[in-house]
């Protein structure tokens, strides 16, 4: 029988309010949201969220919401080294939003056959252990 994973540290700190600012945006991914931050004075859309405004250095930001389709650009696999609850290989792929964002993300709930460059994909809520949640895609059905 496979032993279960003991988790000495948490494999997913960036979810802590004690350990990132930007913590909200795992709680609109577990409400089914992509989201990042706008910049109120300049409304520049950066990815991933930010606390400061790369173009005004505003921190006046606020959470908006994201497309949930896009385009695969371009896609790879991993076969090692990944964390606790990824499944070997994890297809990473580069994703085009309609809104001009290009972001990395997993392919998960496809099949192989079905991720290439071009190919329609959707925001999925994948969970993941220690109730976590992380964004992903999949083929769009
Ligand atoms: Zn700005």
């Amino acid at each position: 029988m496979e032993q279960p994973y003991i988790h000495i540290l948490d494999p997913y700190p960036q979810q802590a309010p004690e350990q990132n600012r930007l913590h909200p945006f795992y709680d609109f991914v577990r409400e089914g949201k992509l989201t990042t931050t706008r910049c109120k004075k300049c409304g520049t859309l950066p990815w991933p969220p930010r606390v400061v405004c790369p173009q005004c250095m505003s921190d006046e930001l606020e959470w908006a919401e994201m497309p949930r389709e896009g385009t695969i650009y371009t896609f790879t696999a991993q076969e090692a080294g990944l964390p606790p609850g990824y499944a070997l290989p994890t297809i990473f792929a580069l994703i085009d939003l309609p809104n001009g964002v290009r972001l990395l993300s997993v392919i998960e709930e496809s099949e192989l056959s079905e991720i290439k460059s071009g190919a329609t994909v959707e925001f999925i809520v994948k969970h993941v252990p220690n109730d976590r949640v992380m964004p992903a895609f999949r083929i769009k059905r």
